[in-house]
């Protein structure tokens, strides 16, 4: 099944010039990049998009963490995107990612894992509208 899923790559990884490099691991394992723009999050916006997690312990340092910087968020399209780039980032703990993930190559720790991935079809449709329009969306 064709499916589509969003990526951030975090501040950690933009911090470090990593986009290029974490592009790179994305389009290699077959996923098409159709919507990309580098953006700042304020600290509103972070909040929102991440608001699932309002409750946890980590939402406050969570949320600073990604409006600290800029981040690349993009659209990935191929068969099974969403489970794939899950695959390609690696655990969300970088000490428990496999070998040859993005999180096991340039993850600071369980917060600065350097990349956000969708996790369901329906997370995925609500993060793509979040970030971007029917215009910004090439295919
Ligand atoms: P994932 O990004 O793998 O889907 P979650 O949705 O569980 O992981 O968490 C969202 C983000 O919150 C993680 O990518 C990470 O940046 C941060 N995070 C998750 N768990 C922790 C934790 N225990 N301590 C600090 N930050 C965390
Ligand atoms: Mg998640």
């Amino acid at each position: 099944m064709i499916q589509k899923t969003l990526s951030i790559i975090k501040p950690d990884a933009t911090e470090r010039n990593l986009q290029g490099a974490i592009l790179k691991m994305i389009q290699e394992a077959g996923l098409k990049i159709t919507a990309m723009k580098m953006i700042h999050m304020t600290r509103t916006q972070a909040r929102s998009f991440y608001a699932v997690h309002s409750d946890k312990p980590f939402f406050d340092s969570l949320t600073e963490f990604m409006c600290s910087g800029p981040v690349v968020v993009s659209v990935l399209e191929g068969e099974n995107a969403i489970s794939s780039y899950r695959q390609v980032m690696g655990a969300t703990n970088p000490d428990k990612a496999d070998p040859g993930t993005i999180r096991k190559t340039y993850a600071l720790d369980i917060e600065r894992n350097s990349v956000h991935g969708s996790d369901s079809p329906e997370t995925a449709e609500v993060e793509i509208s979040y970030f971007f329009s029917q215009l910004e969306m090439a295919g």
